[in-house]
């Protein structure tokens, strides 16, 4: 095996293979939403999203942030006692390294949950890893923006959700289940938009719509109020 120069070795990129992610912040609270919702779980926050739905809670981590390597990560994690971790951002498909982080967890023995905008492509996830998948309606202003191929790489454990803002919104996820024949795949959720819809209504929809969905109730909004940044 040829042997390197010292220069050669000198112009060697410290981080070699990118094995950071940008990060906003990373704290262990109780799930809000999917259907672990009310279990202990780590946050791992990413920084940057590329789109900007009009109801959006997390505009805080659009920007800033800082690098954190692999090994920083998971020894900072390893200070609470959970195997449940959630990526989420911003919009953590953003980051380069991330599939390979995701499995590096996984092979680690933790649970991995990764919450996607839904418009980029999650077949370069782990198979093990449960997508919670936004499909965006009309009324995030982003709807277009949906990647509608990443549809074929939900499994049962893999979860879709949408969240409504009114009536419309509601008409157009019933619709998109519908023409995908989503049914009978993916867990299905359905959450309101904080402070525009009323719970119970959308609770009478969903009852009357026979739809095997979900009601979400975001329920770290619940405990901690909305405004709270870290839980
Ligand atoms: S995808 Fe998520 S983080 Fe990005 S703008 Fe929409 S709600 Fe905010």
């Amino acid at each position: 095996m040829q042997q390197m120069s010292k220069q050669q070795v000198a112009k060697k990129p410290v981080e070699g293979k990118q094995s950071y992610l940008r990060l906003t912040e990373i704290f262990y609270s109780i799930q809000g939403e999917s259907t672990y919702a009310g279990l202990p779980c780590i946050f791992i926050r990413t920084t940057g999203c590329d789109l900007r739905c009009t109801w959006c809670d997390t505009e805080y981590a659009f920007y800033g942030g800082r690098k954190w390597r692999f090994d920083e990560i998971l020894e900072h994690i390893r200070q609470w006692p959970c195997t449940l971790v959630e990526l989420t951002g911003g919009e953590p498909l953003l980051q380069k390294a991330l599939p390979e982080f995701a499995t590096l967890l996984l092979d680690r023995g933790y649970t991995v949950l990764i919450e996607t905008g839904g418009h980029r492509d999650i077949s370069v996830l782990d198979r093990r890893v449960v997508k919670i998948m936004d499909i965006k309606c009309p009324g995030s202003g982003e709807a277009e923006k949906n990647h509608w191929p990443n549809l074929r790489y939900l499994e049962a454990k893999d979860q879709v959700k949408f969240v409504v803002r009114d009536r419309a919104d509601f008409d157009w996820a019933v619709e998109v289940i519908r023409k995908h024949d989503l049914q009978h795949g993916p867990q299905l959720l359905f959450s309101p938009v904080w402070g525009e819809l009323e719970y119970e209504k959308l609770a009478e929809w969903l009852l009357q719509s026979g739809l095997r969905a979900r009601l979400q109730t975001q329920l770290h909004k619940i405990i901690w109020g909305p405004d709270r940044k870290g839980v």
